[in-house]
Protein backbone atom coordinates (compact mmCIF):
# COMPACT_ATOMS: atom_id res chain seq x y z
CA UNK A 1 0.00 0.00 0.00
CA UNK A 2 2.57 2.21 0.77
CA UNK A 3 4.31 1.95 -2.16
CA UNK A 4 1.17 2.32 -4.33
CA UNK A 5 0.70 5.36 -2.65
CA UNK A 6 4.18 6.92 -3.53
CA UNK A 7 3.41 6.15 -7.18
CA UNK A 8 0.62 8.01 -7.46
CA UNK A 9 0.82 11.51 -8.28
CA UNK A 10 -0.65 13.90 -5.41
CA UNK A 11 -3.67 14.81 -7.60
CA UNK A 12 -4.50 11.51 -7.64
CA UNK A 13 -3.82 10.66 -4.29
CA UNK A 14 -6.19 13.63 -3.23
CA UNK A 15 -8.97 12.03 -5.21
CA UNK A 16 -8.54 8.80 -3.30
CA UNK A 17 -8.96 10.29 0.22
CA UNK A 18 -11.53 12.55 -1.08
CA UNK A 19 -13.38 9.38 -3.00
CA UNK A 20 -12.89 7.36 0.42
CA UNK A 21 -14.32 10.35 2.37
CA UNK A 22 -17.23 10.42 0.33
CA UNK A 23 -17.86 6.65 0.46
CA UNK A 24 -17.57 6.64 4.24
CA UNK A 25 -20.21 9.42 4.68
CA UNK A 26 -22.43 11.90 1.62
CA UNK A 27 -23.56 13.62 3.89
CA UNK A 28 -23.90 17.32 3.84
CA UNK A 29 -24.74 17.89 -0.60
CA UNK A 30 -27.92 18.86 -1.95
CA UNK A 31 -29.62 15.60 -2.58
CA UNK A 32 -28.49 14.48 1.40
CA UNK A 33 -28.28 17.81 3.42
CA UNK A 34 -26.84 17.55 6.74
CA UNK A 35 -29.57 17.38 9.04
CA UNK A 36 -28.91 19.79 12.47
CA UNK A 37 -31.78 20.04 15.43
CA UNK A 38 -30.92 23.02 17.85
CA UNK A 39 -32.76 23.45 20.88
CA UNK A 40 -32.89 26.44 22.50
CA UNK A 41 -33.59 29.80 20.67
CA UNK A 42 -31.61 32.03 22.42
CA UNK A 43 -28.63 34.12 20.91
CA UNK A 44 -25.99 30.94 21.19
CA UNK A 45 -28.85 28.99 19.33
CA UNK A 46 -29.19 31.87 16.49
CA UNK A 47 -25.26 31.99 16.75
CA UNK A 48 -24.75 28.59 15.60
CA UNK A 49 -27.64 28.51 13.04
CA UNK A 50 -26.41 31.57 11.53
CA UNK A 51 -22.19 29.66 11.24
CA UNK A 52 -24.33 26.93 10.06
CA UNK A 53 -25.94 28.97 7.47
CA UNK A 54 -23.41 31.17 6.08
CA UNK A 55 -21.06 28.46 5.44
CA UNK A 56 -21.43 26.77 2.08
CA UNK A 57 -18.73 23.67 2.04
CA UNK A 58 -21.67 22.05 3.86
CA UNK A 59 -25.50 21.92 2.74
CA UNK A 60 -27.06 22.16 6.30
CA UNK A 61 -30.70 22.31 6.72
CA UNK A 62 -31.39 23.55 10.57
CA UNK A 63 -34.04 23.11 12.85
CA UNK A 64 -34.07 25.99 16.05
CA UNK A 65 -36.68 24.70 18.71
CA UNK A 66 -37.78 26.22 21.51
CA UNK A 67 -40.41 25.33 24.76
CA UNK A 68 -42.00 28.61 24.53
CA UNK A 69 -43.55 29.67 21.50
CA UNK A 70 -41.34 32.95 21.26
CA UNK A 71 -37.72 33.04 20.07
CA UNK A 72 -34.89 35.02 21.31
CA UNK A 73 -34.51 33.37 24.84
CA UNK A 74 -32.51 35.95 27.43
CA UNK A 75 -32.57 38.82 25.01
CA UNK A 76 -36.53 38.96 25.52
CA UNK A 77 -36.67 37.28 29.11
CA UNK A 78 -33.93 38.60 29.89
CA UNK A 79 -32.86 42.01 28.92
CA UNK A 80 -34.19 45.08 31.06
CA UNK A 81 -36.63 46.94 29.23
CA UNK A 82 -34.91 50.50 29.78
CA UNK A 83 -32.03 49.07 27.35
CA UNK A 84 -33.82 48.38 23.80
CA UNK A 85 -30.32 49.01 22.28
CA UNK A 86 -29.61 45.92 23.54
CA UNK A 87 -32.15 43.76 22.34
CA UNK A 88 -31.35 45.19 18.21
CA UNK A 89 -29.30 42.42 17.90
CA UNK A 90 -32.71 40.67 17.33
CA UNK A 91 -32.37 42.47 14.18
CA UNK A 92 -29.32 39.82 12.56
CA UNK A 93 -31.46 36.84 14.23
CA UNK A 94 -34.22 37.63 12.22
CA UNK A 95 -31.91 37.53 8.96
CA UNK A 96 -30.26 34.54 9.73
CA UNK A 97 -34.40 33.52 10.52
CA UNK A 98 -34.79 34.30 6.63
CA UNK A 99 -32.05 32.25 5.20
CA UNK A 100 -32.57 29.40 3.17
CA UNK A 101 -32.15 25.92 5.13
CA UNK A 102 -33.71 27.10 8.32
CA UNK A 103 -37.23 26.47 10.43
CA UNK A 104 -38.54 27.70 13.86
CA UNK A 105 -40.37 25.24 15.88
CA UNK A 106 -41.68 27.17 19.19
CA UNK A 107 -43.70 25.81 21.75
CA UNK A 108 -41.90 22.07 21.53
CA UNK A 109 -40.29 21.51 24.66
CA UNK A 110 -37.61 18.89 24.88
CA UNK A 111 -38.00 15.66 26.93
CA UNK A 112 -42.03 15.57 26.59
CA UNK A 113 -42.53 16.91 23.55
CA UNK A 114 -39.85 15.43 21.40
CA UNK A 115 -37.59 13.32 23.37
CA UNK A 116 -33.62 12.57 22.89
CA UNK A 117 -34.60 9.41 20.71
CA UNK A 118 -36.52 11.57 19.26
CA UNK A 119 -34.53 13.94 17.95
CA UNK A 120 -31.57 11.33 17.75
CA UNK A 121 -33.97 9.70 14.89
CA UNK A 122 -34.11 12.68 12.73
CA UNK A 123 -31.38 14.77 12.89
CA UNK A 124 -27.78 13.65 12.45
CA UNK A 125 -26.38 15.98 15.46
CA UNK A 126 -28.01 17.74 18.15
CA UNK A 127 -27.15 20.92 19.63
CA UNK A 128 -28.19 22.11 23.16
CA UNK A 129 -28.65 25.97 23.79
CA UNK A 130 -30.59 25.96 26.50
CA UNK A 131 -28.78 28.12 28.75
CA UNK A 132 -28.78 28.85 32.88
CA UNK A 133 -32.61 29.58 33.56
CA UNK A 134 -32.59 28.81 37.03
CA UNK A 135 -30.25 30.76 40.05
CA UNK A 136 -28.09 30.03 42.45
CA UNK A 137 -28.88 29.50 45.80
CA UNK A 138 -27.04 31.09 48.77
CA UNK A 139 -27.24 28.63 51.23
CA UNK A 140 -28.18 31.08 54.38
CA UNK A 141 -30.63 30.73 57.08
CA UNK A 142 -34.00 31.93 55.80
CA UNK A 143 -33.10 32.30 52.25
CA UNK A 144 -36.86 31.13 51.14
CA UNK A 145 -38.52 33.08 53.70
CA UNK A 146 -41.67 34.80 51.84
CA UNK A 147 -40.35 38.08 50.42
CA UNK A 148 -37.21 36.57 49.54
CA UNK A 149 -37.12 35.76 45.66
CA UNK A 150 -34.21 34.74 43.32
CA UNK A 151 -33.36 37.81 41.21
CA UNK A 152 -33.88 35.52 37.75
CA UNK A 153 -37.73 35.17 38.92
CA UNK A 154 -37.99 39.41 39.35
CA UNK A 155 -36.35 39.59 35.94
CA UNK A 156 -38.78 37.28 34.27
CA UNK A 157 -41.81 38.63 35.90
CA UNK A 158 -41.03 42.86 34.50
CA UNK A 159 -40.31 41.32 31.12
CA UNK A 160 -43.28 39.14 30.61
CA UNK A 161 -41.91 35.95 30.82
CA UNK A 162 -44.99 32.88 31.36
CA UNK A 163 -42.86 31.09 33.40
CA UNK A 164 -42.93 34.08 36.42
CA UNK A 165 -45.81 36.67 35.01
CA UNK A 166 -48.26 35.10 38.15
CA UNK A 167 -45.95 35.61 40.59
CA UNK A 168 -46.64 38.45 43.14
CA UNK A 169 -43.81 40.90 44.04
CA UNK A 170 -45.16 42.95 47.43
CA UNK A 171 -43.34 46.79 47.22
CA UNK A 172 -45.80 47.71 49.91
CA UNK A 173 -42.71 47.98 52.12
CA UNK A 174 -39.81 51.07 52.07
CA UNK A 175 -37.04 49.15 51.26
CA UNK A 176 -35.74 45.87 49.63
CA UNK A 177 -32.13 44.25 48.90
CA UNK A 178 -30.46 43.18 46.39
CA UNK A 179 -27.35 40.81 46.99
CA UNK A 180 -24.81 40.58 44.17
CA UNK A 181 -22.93 42.84 42.38
CA UNK A 182 -22.91 41.82 38.62
CA UNK A 183 -25.23 43.20 35.87
CA UNK A 184 -28.14 41.71 36.78
CA UNK A 185 -28.50 42.96 40.23
CA UNK A 186 -27.55 46.28 38.51
CA UNK A 187 -31.19 46.05 36.07
CA UNK A 188 -33.02 44.74 39.17
CA UNK A 189 -32.41 47.90 41.52
CA UNK A 190 -32.41 50.06 38.68
CA UNK A 191 -35.95 49.08 37.77
CA UNK A 192 -37.20 49.41 41.60
CA UNK A 193 -35.19 52.63 41.59
CA UNK A 194 -36.90 54.36 38.77
CA UNK A 195 -39.59 56.14 38.21
CA UNK A 196 -42.22 54.37 36.77
CA UNK A 197 -43.06 57.20 34.39
CA UNK A 198 -39.69 56.66 32.46
CA UNK A 199 -40.78 53.20 31.87
CA UNK A 200 -43.66 53.39 30.43
CA UNK A 201 -42.71 53.74 26.92
CA UNK A 202 -40.61 50.24 27.33
CA UNK A 203 -41.52 46.50 26.54
CA UNK A 204 -42.12 46.15 30.45
CA UNK A 205 -44.87 43.79 30.93
CA UNK A 206 -48.54 46.09 31.72
CA UNK A 207 -48.15 43.89 34.87
CA UNK A 208 -45.32 44.85 36.07
CA UNK A 209 -45.58 48.80 35.44
CA UNK A 210 -48.83 48.80 36.92
CA UNK A 211 -46.82 46.87 40.66
CA UNK A 212 -44.26 49.60 40.15
CA UNK A 213 -46.43 52.68 40.20
CA UNK A 214 -47.51 51.46 43.70
CA UNK A 215 -44.47 50.40 44.90
CA UNK A 216 -43.40 52.42 48.21
CA UNK A 217 -39.79 51.23 48.51
CA UNK A 218 -37.63 54.18 49.28
CA UNK A 219 -34.26 52.37 50.33
CA UNK A 220 -32.66 49.86 48.02
CA UNK A 221 -29.68 48.02 49.66
CA UNK A 222 -27.28 46.79 46.85
CA UNK A 223 -24.39 44.97 48.55
CA UNK A 224 -21.84 43.20 47.39
CA UNK A 225 -19.17 40.96 48.91
CA UNK A 226 -15.91 41.98 47.99
CA UNK A 227 -14.96 45.98 47.43
CA UNK A 228 -15.92 47.95 44.04
CA UNK A 229 -12.75 47.24 42.47
CA UNK A 230 -13.73 43.81 41.96
CA UNK A 231 -17.26 44.28 40.97
CA UNK A 232 -18.91 42.33 38.57
CA UNK A 233 -20.90 45.19 36.96
CA UNK A 234 -20.07 47.15 33.81
CA UNK A 235 -19.16 50.82 33.38
CA UNK A 236 -22.25 52.11 31.63
CA UNK A 237 -24.18 50.17 34.20
CA UNK A 238 -22.60 51.90 37.47
CA UNK A 239 -23.13 55.08 35.82
CA UNK A 240 -26.56 54.72 35.09
CA UNK A 241 -27.27 54.10 38.57
CA UNK A 242 -25.13 57.15 39.59
CA UNK A 243 -27.94 59.38 37.28
CA UNK A 244 -31.61 57.80 38.06
CA UNK A 245 -33.70 61.08 38.41
CA UNK A 246 -35.01 61.22 41.86
CA UNK A 247 -33.06 58.75 43.96
CA UNK A 248 -29.49 59.04 44.79
CA UNK A 249 -26.83 56.41 44.61
CA UNK A 250 -25.31 56.71 48.13
CA UNK A 251 -21.33 54.76 49.03
CA UNK A 252 -19.70 54.40 52.34
CA UNK A 253 -16.54 56.55 51.58
CA UNK A 254 -14.31 53.88 53.75
CA UNK A 255 -15.50 51.28 51.54
CA UNK A 256 -14.45 52.72 48.24
CA UNK A 257 -11.42 53.45 49.56
CA UNK A 258 -8.42 51.43 48.10
CA UNK A 259 -6.82 48.89 50.27
CA UNK A 260 -3.48 47.48 49.46
CA UNK A 261 -5.00 44.18 47.94
CA UNK A 262 -7.41 45.83 45.67
CA UNK A 263 -4.66 48.74 44.56
CA UNK A 264 -2.46 45.60 43.45
CA UNK A 265 -5.42 43.95 42.04
CA UNK A 266 -6.12 47.19 40.01
CA UNK A 267 -2.89 47.10 38.48
CA UNK A 268 -2.21 44.05 37.43
CA UNK A 269 -5.97 43.42 35.72
CA UNK A 270 -6.03 43.55 32.13
CA UNK A 271 -9.00 44.62 31.85
CA UNK A 272 -9.99 48.37 32.27
CA UNK A 273 -13.68 47.68 33.27
CA UNK A 274 -12.23 47.82 37.16
CA UNK A 275 -10.27 50.85 37.15
CA UNK A 276 -13.28 52.62 35.22
CA UNK A 277 -15.67 51.77 37.95
CA UNK A 278 -13.35 52.66 40.32
CA UNK A 279 -13.21 56.22 38.85
CA UNK A 280 -16.77 56.45 38.25
CA UNK A 281 -17.61 55.72 41.68
CA UNK A 282 -14.82 57.74 43.15
CA UNK A 283 -15.82 60.82 41.30
CA UNK A 284 -19.60 59.85 42.25
CA UNK A 285 -18.73 60.22 45.99
CA UNK A 286 -16.89 63.30 45.53
CA UNK A 287 -20.25 64.69 44.94
CA UNK A 288 -21.64 63.67 48.32
CA UNK A 289 -25.24 62.61 49.15
CA UNK A 290 -28.36 64.53 47.78
CA UNK A 291 -31.87 64.68 49.15
CA UNK A 292 -33.87 62.68 46.83
CA UNK A 293 -36.73 60.80 47.87
CA UNK A 294 -35.23 57.16 46.77
CA UNK A 295 -31.92 56.13 47.59
CA UNK A 296 -29.70 53.71 46.38
CA UNK A 297 -27.48 52.29 49.53
CA UNK A 298 -24.59 50.45 48.01
CA UNK A 299 -22.47 48.37 49.89
CA UNK A 300 -19.06 46.61 49.66
CA UNK A 301 -17.61 43.83 51.76
CA UNK A 302 -20.43 42.43 53.02
CA UNK A 303 -22.10 39.06 52.96
CA UNK A 304 -25.28 38.42 54.24
CA UNK A 305 -25.57 35.96 56.81
CA UNK A 306 -29.10 35.06 57.20
CA UNK A 307 -32.74 36.29 56.07
CA UNK A 308 -34.05 37.50 59.14
CA UNK A 309 -37.90 37.05 59.54
CA UNK A 310 -40.22 34.88 61.41
CA UNK A 311 -43.57 34.51 58.79
CA UNK A 312 -41.71 36.85 56.09
CA UNK A 313 -38.66 39.13 55.16
CA UNK A 314 -37.85 41.60 58.02
CA UNK A 315 -33.88 42.04 57.53
CA UNK A 316 -30.79 40.84 56.56
CA UNK A 317 -27.87 40.36 58.87
CA UNK A 318 -24.54 41.05 57.24
CA UNK A 319 -21.19 40.09 57.96
CA UNK A 320 -18.46 42.51 57.39
CA UNK A 321 -15.81 41.36 55.32
CA UNK A 322 -12.15 41.84 54.40
CA UNK A 323 -10.26 40.26 51.37
CA UNK A 324 -8.04 37.68 51.43
CA UNK A 325 -5.91 36.22 48.35
CA UNK A 326 -6.36 32.44 48.10
CA UNK A 327 -3.59 29.87 46.99
CA UNK A 328 -4.26 30.11 43.16
CA UNK A 329 -3.80 34.16 43.64
CA UNK A 330 -7.28 35.17 43.39
CA UNK A 331 -9.30 37.67 45.89
CA UNK A 332 -11.78 36.13 48.03
CA UNK A 333 -14.18 37.36 50.73
CA UNK A 334 -13.56 36.32 54.27
CA UNK A 335 -15.66 37.12 57.20
CA UNK A 336 -14.41 38.88 60.10
CA UNK A 337 -16.91 37.97 62.41
CA UNK A 338 -18.26 41.40 62.70
CA UNK A 339 -22.17 41.31 61.78
CA UNK A 340 -24.44 43.76 61.40
CA UNK A 341 -28.16 43.70 61.21
CA UNK A 342 -30.41 45.78 58.71
CA UNK A 343 -34.35 45.55 58.61
CA UNK A 344 -35.80 44.71 55.02
CA UNK A 345 -39.18 44.10 53.19
CA UNK A 346 -37.89 42.33 50.29
CA UNK A 347 -34.79 40.09 49.42
CA UNK A 348 -33.48 39.77 45.66
CA UNK A 349 -31.01 37.16 45.38
CA UNK A 350 -28.50 37.98 42.21
CA UNK A 351 -25.51 35.79 42.59
CA UNK A 352 -25.66 34.24 38.92
CA UNK A 353 -27.77 32.00 36.84
CA UNK A 354 -27.15 28.25 36.75
CA UNK A 355 -27.75 25.44 34.55
CA UNK A 356 -30.40 22.70 34.99
CA UNK A 357 -29.98 18.89 34.12
CA UNK A 358 -32.06 18.06 30.93
CA UNK A 359 -33.33 14.22 30.68
CA UNK A 360 -30.98 11.64 29.03
CA UNK A 361 -28.23 14.45 29.44
CA UNK A 362 -25.23 14.30 31.50
CA UNK A 363 -24.96 17.13 33.85
CA UNK A 364 -22.03 18.23 36.02
CA UNK A 365 -24.02 19.57 39.47
CA UNK A 366 -20.99 21.57 40.56
CA UNK A 367 -20.36 23.76 37.39
CA UNK A 368 -24.09 23.79 36.43
CA UNK A 369 -23.42 22.85 33.07
CA UNK A 370 -23.63 20.10 30.88
CA UNK A 371 -19.55 18.42 31.00
CA UNK A 372 -18.07 18.95 26.97
CA UNK A 373 -15.02 19.26 25.57
CA UNK A 374 -14.93 22.55 23.62
CA UNK A 375 -19.05 21.95 23.03
CA UNK A 376 -18.18 18.20 22.34
CA UNK A 377 -20.24 16.53 24.97
CA UNK A 378 -19.02 14.05 27.70
CA UNK A 379 -20.38 11.68 30.11
CA UNK A 380 -18.47 13.42 32.62
CA UNK A 381 -15.70 15.68 33.22
CA UNK A 382 -12.67 13.88 31.52
CA UNK A 383 -15.16 11.00 30.43
CA UNK A 384 -16.10 9.66 26.51
CA UNK A 385 -17.82 11.54 24.40
CA UNK A 386 -21.66 11.66 23.80
CA UNK A 387 -21.56 10.48 19.86
CA UNK A 388 -24.16 13.15 18.10
CA UNK A 389 -24.62 15.99 20.61
CA UNK A 390 -23.49 19.45 21.30
CA UNK A 391 -23.60 22.60 23.63
CA UNK A 392 -22.92 25.82 23.10
CA UNK A 393 -23.62 29.12 25.33
CA UNK A 394 -24.05 29.32 28.82
CA UNK A 395 -24.99 25.62 29.28
CA UNK A 396 -21.74 24.65 27.57
CA UNK A 397 -19.33 27.50 29.86
CA UNK A 398 -21.80 29.15 32.67
CA UNK A 399 -23.40 32.17 33.01
CA UNK A 400 -21.02 34.36 31.58
CA UNK A 401 -20.33 37.33 29.15
CA UNK A 402 -22.33 39.47 27.03
CA UNK A 403 -24.61 38.83 24.37
CA UNK A 404 -21.91 39.06 21.81
CA UNK A 405 -19.57 36.37 23.75
CA UNK A 406 -21.77 33.80 22.31
CA UNK A 407 -20.89 34.45 19.21
CA UNK A 408 -17.34 33.28 18.71
CA UNK A 409 -18.75 30.48 21.41
CA UNK A 410 -21.43 29.12 18.68
CA UNK A 411 -19.18 29.33 15.87
CA UNK A 412 -16.54 27.35 17.58
CA UNK A 413 -19.21 24.09 18.58
CA UNK A 414 -20.37 24.73 15.09
CA UNK A 415 -16.73 23.99 13.56
CA UNK A 416 -16.55 21.26 15.68
CA UNK A 417 -19.73 19.32 14.63
CA UNK A 418 -18.88 19.99 10.74
CA UNK A 419 -15.55 18.68 11.49
CA UNK A 420 -16.80 15.48 13.11
CA UNK A 421 -19.49 14.99 10.76
CA UNK A 422 -16.97 12.79 8.08
CA UNK A 423 -16.28 10.95 10.73
CA UNK A 424 -19.95 9.70 12.16
CA UNK A 425 -22.05 6.70 11.33
CA UNK A 426 -25.60 7.03 11.64
CA UNK A 427 -28.63 4.21 12.36
CA UNK A 428 -29.66 3.40 9.18
CA UNK A 429 -33.57 4.31 10.13
CA UNK A 430 -33.16 7.77 10.71
CA UNK A 431 -36.78 9.69 9.48
CA UNK A 432 -34.64 12.68 7.13
CA UNK A 433 -36.90 14.14 5.01
CA UNK A 434 -38.32 17.64 5.34
CA UNK A 435 -41.58 16.69 6.81
CA UNK A 436 -41.29 14.40 9.19
CA UNK A 437 -40.51 16.19 12.10
CA UNK A 438 -43.38 18.33 11.30
CA UNK A 439 -45.19 15.15 11.33
CA UNK A 440 -44.04 13.56 14.42
CA UNK A 441 -45.90 16.78 16.02
CA UNK A 442 -48.59 16.56 14.61
CA UNK A 443 -48.93 12.62 15.63
CA UNK A 444 -47.90 13.65 19.24
CA UNK A 445 -50.51 16.75 19.01
CA UNK A 446 -48.31 19.13 19.50
CA UNK A 447 -49.14 23.09 18.27
CA UNK A 448 -45.45 23.94 17.60
CA UNK A 449 -44.93 27.53 16.47
CA UNK A 450 -43.02 28.51 12.93
CA UNK A 451 -41.21 31.60 12.17
CA UNK A 452 -44.14 33.20 10.35
CA UNK A 453 -46.08 32.55 13.04
CA UNK A 454 -43.87 34.09 15.53
CA UNK A 455 -43.97 37.27 13.13
CA UNK A 456 -47.46 37.41 13.22
CA UNK A 457 -47.31 37.07 17.09
CA UNK A 458 -44.71 40.05 16.79
CA UNK A 459 -46.87 42.04 14.63
CA UNK A 460 -50.11 42.11 17.47
CA UNK A 461 -47.85 42.94 20.04
CA UNK A 462 -46.26 45.99 18.31
CA UNK A 463 -49.77 46.76 17.56
CA UNK A 464 -51.16 46.10 21.39
CA UNK A 465 -48.18 48.61 22.46
CA UNK A 466 -49.42 51.44 20.06
CA UNK A 467 -52.05 53.07 22.12
CA UNK A 468 -50.08 52.87 25.07
CA UNK A 469 -46.82 54.45 23.80
CA UNK A 470 -44.93 51.01 24.31
CA UNK A 471 -42.54 49.21 21.55
CA UNK A 472 -44.92 46.54 21.77
CA UNK A 473 -46.76 44.85 24.69
CA UNK A 474 -46.08 41.03 25.34
CA UNK A 475 -48.34 38.33 25.61
CA UNK A 476 -47.60 36.85 28.07
CA UNK A 477 -48.88 33.62 28.63
CA UNK A 478 -48.88 30.45 26.01
CA UNK A 479 -52.67 30.33 25.70
CA UNK A 480 -53.31 33.59 24.74
CA UNK A 481 -50.49 33.17 21.97
CA UNK A 482 -51.86 30.60 21.08
CA UNK A 483 -55.22 31.86 20.79
CA UNK A 484 -54.30 35.08 19.35
CA UNK A 485 -52.77 32.80 16.83
CA UNK A 486 -55.87 31.06 15.72
P1 LIG B 1 -22.30 37.75 37.60
O1 LIG B 1 -21.85 38.81 36.68
O2 LIG B 1 -21.52 36.48 37.64
O3 LIG B 1 -22.35 38.38 39.07
C1 LIG B 1 -22.64 37.60 40.19
C2 LIG B 1 -22.43 38.43 41.44
O4 LIG B 1 -22.85 37.67 42.55
C3 LIG B 1 -20.97 38.81 41.70
O5 LIG B 1 -20.94 40.11 42.22
C4 LIG B 1 -20.55 37.79 42.76
O6 LIG B 1 -19.52 38.24 43.60
C5 LIG B 1 -21.84 37.69 43.54
N1 LIG B 1 -21.92 36.48 44.35
C6 LIG B 1 -21.75 35.21 43.96
N2 LIG B 1 -21.95 34.38 44.99
C7 LIG B 1 -22.24 35.15 46.06
C8 LIG B 1 -22.55 34.89 47.41
N3 LIG B 1 -22.60 33.63 47.87
N4 LIG B 1 -22.79 35.92 48.24
C9 LIG B 1 -22.76 37.19 47.79
N5 LIG B 1 -22.47 37.51 46.51
C10 LIG B 1 -22.22 36.50 45.66
O7 LIG B 1 -23.80 37.28 37.31
P2 LIG B 1 -25.11 38.06 36.82
O8 LIG B 1 -25.24 39.40 37.37
O9 LIG B 1 -26.20 37.08 37.05
O10 LIG B 1 -24.90 38.19 35.25
C11 LIG B 1 -24.72 37.03 34.41
C12 LIG B 1 -24.08 37.46 33.09
O11 LIG B 1 -25.01 38.23 32.33
C13 LIG B 1 -22.86 38.33 33.30
O12 LIG B 1 -21.90 38.01 32.35
C14 LIG B 1 -23.41 39.73 33.06
O13 LIG B 1 -22.45 40.67 32.67
C15 LIG B 1 -24.42 39.46 31.97
N6 LIG B 1 -25.43 40.55 31.96
C16 LIG B 1 -25.15 41.63 31.21
C17 LIG B 1 -26.03 42.70 31.21
C18 LIG B 1 -25.69 43.91 30.40
O14 LIG B 1 -24.83 43.85 29.54
N7 LIG B 1 -26.30 45.04 30.67
C19 LIG B 1 -27.20 42.66 31.96
C20 LIG B 1 -27.46 41.52 32.74
C21 LIG B 1 -26.55 40.46 32.73
P3 LIG B 1 -18.00 37.80 43.36
O15 LIG B 1 -17.51 38.66 42.24
O16 LIG B 1 -17.37 38.07 44.66
O17 LIG B 1 -18.02 36.34 43.00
Amino acid sequence: MDFFLRVLSPSLLAGLFIEEKVLANSIGSAPEPFRVAVIGSGPAGFYACEAFLKQSDTIVRVDLFDRLPTPYGLVRGGVAPDHPKIKSVIRLYERTAGREGFRFFGNVTYGTDMTLEDFLGHYHQVLFCTGAETDRRMGIEGEDLPGSFPATQFVGWYNGHPDYRDLQFDLSGESAAVIGNGNVAMDVVRILAKQPSSLADTDIADYALEALRHSRIKTLWLLGRRGPAQAAFTNPEIRELAAIEGCDLVLQPSEVELDDLSREFLAGVKDPVHQRNMDILTAHLAKGEDNQERKIRARFFVSPTAVLGTDRVEGLRLEINKLVKDDSGALRARGTGETEEIPVDLVFRSIGYRGFALPGLPFDERAGIIPNVEGRMVESAGGATVPRLYVSGWIKRGPSGVIGTNKPDAIATVRAMLEDLSQQTFPGDLHLADEAVPALLEQKGVRAVCFEDWQRLDGLEVERGKSAGKPREKFTTIATMLDALS
